[in-house]
């Protein structure tokens, strides 16, 4: 984008461009010192510096007399010093009193420790001050107001201590009086070189202020209407850059040659050997998918699904096709538990077809690995299944024809982006079970098409969820012997390995010496984020064997594991989790032929409410939303974190609408370049 105003622009708006990178020391008043502390918080430039924007606003437009100040309520006062005196109170500290007037009443001021302070308050000295006041007697009191002392009647005084002020970051040993003068002199002196990035016509059809005038209202804010149009375009800008990166890489994409993809023998083979058919919405995702590879370009697409919507039977539908079209696949899962997983889930529904698949761990035998690693390479081997570490390295491919990534949500974006690095241009399909409204997908993962699973096979009965209070712990320990008395599995999520000292929080292996004492003859596994891979893979097996009927654990459990015989899941401090992931966890349970449960253990405060709320609805998409509300972007944020979409203004929980004209605007501004 830079390049393309710089094009534009010439040698001259080379030149003023890099006006606006240079080094803030090049400002009055920031010497080595100072230029230090800022660089800390990585502001270097000018352009650092214009874009360290305030955190807040003080409002402090309109004076006050002295007789019209209301307690409580901050004002701008403009009095003269009375008199001031500087008193030395116990334990060595010294506080500045200062009584002033204006003429409608008396106002007294005090400070502590500022040295010399009653020096700088001569007798007459006009000050502008900024603070609370609070009647003691008949007397306002401000306690360390801000002020300024006036010298003559100076308009421009006055109007950078009143207006709106901008309150900044705090920057460690610069005050907030610095902040505000650095970025005063950066507006009226830098601001003019600031480069205009947005194409005109796009400013022009949205009505967005320039650059430079958007900066300076979000610095010195004229009002808090004008803001929200500068804060608009600031917004809209990120926006746009972002878009236009996207559409950029897609196109790039459209242009390349892939595999086809064609329902052919494998694909009807694969129909015909399931015990039930597609729903409807899993083959509508399936068509968009096929359709979407008939230009002949790579696919890159995200399946949207709530837990147990049947995105993997998509997924395993979609590689029969990659195979009917000569290609293998490459199948990946965020763990090696999933990777197992997944790997069984393949050979269940693509062996019968004739589809061959192997498995890649980091502990298997050498023959095997071996023997995976020629089979992927000559092309024997049809679906590899493994990790991201495993499929990056060491394997290589006859015909990569796509890559499957389940759990989506469990992988950066910059992780995605180097999957592709062979210079290969294999389709690529994710699937997501975090369900992202449709507006913050396609920003965060916007050079993506996205389809959604929006129902559930038939016959599913969500679970039901209960949420109890501690005293209730006893009957729901007699519910669970019941329920694996009848053959039924129960998962205990616990949020944390070990109590924290003075933490009231349970702790994951205290619960299951716990459990162990009261629930005999019950075998229960453990696990916890901080048990080797080894340890974590035995304790899932041995639950999803029947050997334990009872694992105990920490959220490690929250992804992908399928253990059709569970049909309860407790769930203690379930505040400390946003509802998506409660969501998620619920999904873990009612996979099989009886119904699920799900039990939350809400602590004490007003959580309550929110999780009765959660347990009245089953829509995972509504939760979604729900959950943007009350906790922000959540688990979206560490998408946003390793994405492209690392917004200083922009905030996707907000701007929705923006961002789709901005998505809209910067794929018609490609479209006529
Ligand atoms: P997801 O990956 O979205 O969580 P899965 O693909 O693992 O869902 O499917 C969940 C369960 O539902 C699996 O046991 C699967 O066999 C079953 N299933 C998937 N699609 C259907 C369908 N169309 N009809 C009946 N059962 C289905
Ligand atoms: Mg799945």
């Amino acid at each position: 984008m830079a390049n393309r105003t710089e094009n534009k622009a010439g040698a001259s708006g080379k030149a003023r461009q890099d006006k606006i990178d240079s080094p803030i020391s090049e400002l009055k008043g920031i010497g080595p010192r100072r230029r230090a502390l800022f660089e800390k918080l990585g502001v270097r430039s000018v352009r650092d510096l214009l874009f360290l924007l305030p955190r807040r606003y003080e409002d402090r437009r309109g004076k006050k007399n002295i007789s019209a100040l209301v307690p409580g309520f901050p004002a701008v006062v403009r009095a003269s010093v009375r008199c001031a005196e500087t008193k030395m109170l116990s334990g060595g500290r010294r506080i500045t009193t200062c009584l002033l007037s204006d003429g409608t009443g008396e106002l007294r001021a005090a400070w502590f420790n500022r040295r010399r302070l009653e020096k700088t308050l001569a007798d007459g000295a006009a000050l502008l001050l900024y603070g609370t006041p609070l009647l003691h007697g008949d007397v306002f009191e401000m306690t360390e107001p801000e002020f300024t002392i006036c010298r003559g009647r100076d308009e421009q005084e006055e109007s950078s201590f009143c207006g709106i002020i901008p309150i900044y970051p705090a920057v460690e040993g610069i005050t907030q009086k610095t902040l505000r003068s650095a970025a005063k002199r950066a507006v009226e002196e830098y601001l003019p070189f600031m480069p205009e990035e947005l194409p005109q016509s796009v400013a022009r059809k949205n009505g967005l202020l320039s650059a430079a005038d958007a900066l300076r209202e979000m610095h010195f804010p004229q009002s808090p209407e004008s803001w929200k149009e500068a804060r608009r375009r600031l917004a809209y800008e990120e926006l746009f850059k972002l878009h236009l990166l996207l559409a950029e890489r897609r196109r790039e994409r459209e242009c390349c040659r892939s595999f086809p993809l064609v329902k052919g023998a494998r694909f009807d083979a694969f129909v015909s050997s399931l015990p039930f058919s597609l729903t409807s919405s899993q083959k509508k995702a399936l068509d968009e998918i096929i359709n979407d590879g008939a230009s002949g370009a790579p696919i890159s697409r995200l399946l949207q699904g709530d837990v147990g919507s049947g995105k993997t039977l998509v997924a395993a539908a979609f590689a029969a096709c990659v195979c009917d079209g000569g290609a293998q696949c490459a199948l990946m899962a965020p763990t090696e538990t999933l990777v197992e997983q997944l790997h069984a889930q393949a050979l269940k529904y693509l062996a019968p077809a004739g589809v061959v698949c192997a498995m890649l761990k980091s502990k298997m035998p050498a023959r095997v690995r071996r023997e995976t690693l020629a089979g992927a390479l000559d092309g024997s081997i049809d679906v590899v299944t493994g990790t991201q570490a495993l499929l990056s390295d060491e394997l290589h491919f006859k015909n990569l024809g796509a890559v499957i990534i389940d759990e989506q949500q469990r992988f950066g974006v910059r992780q995605r982006a180097c999957l592709l690095k062979d210079g290969g241009r294999p389709h690529l399909l994710m699937m997501s079970a975090t369900p992202i409204p449709r507006t913050m997908a396609q920003t965060l993962c916007g050079d993506m098409d996205i389809s959604v699973i929006d129902e559930k096979p038939a016959g599913r009965v969500p679970p039901a969820t209960r949420v109890i209070d501690v005293a209730a712990l006893p009957k729901l320990l007699r519910f669970i012997a019941e329920e694996i008395a009848h053959g039924g599995r129960v998962y205990w999520i616990c949020p944390r390995v070990e109590e924290d000292e003075g933490s009231t929080l349970p702790a994951a292996g205290q619960r299951f010496e716990w459990l162990k004492k009261k629930l005999p003859p019950i075998k229960i596994s453990l696990i916890h984020g901080r048990m080797g891979a080894e340890q974590k893979d035995a304790a899932i097996a041995s639950f999803r064997d029947g050997k334990s009927q009872l694992l105990v654990g920490t959220t490690v459990l929250e992804v992908g594991v399928d253990v059709p015989e569970a049909t309860v899941i407790v769930i203690e401090s379930p505040e400390r989790y946003g509802l998506s992931q409660l969501h998620q966890l619920r999904g873990r349970v009612g996979r099989g032929a009886r119904r699920g449960v799900c039990v939350l253990i809400a602590g004490s405060g007003g959580e309550t409410e929110r999780l009765r709320a959660f347990a009245a609805t089953d829509d995972g998409f509504a939760i979604a939303r729900a959950d943007l509300e009350q906790r922000g972007e959540g688990e979206l944020a560490g998408l946003a974190q390793h994405g492209l979409a690392n917004f200083k203004i922009a905030d996707l929980r907000k701007d929705f609408s923006l961002a789709e004209e901005a998505r809209k605007d910067a794929e018609e501004y490609l479209k006529n370049k």
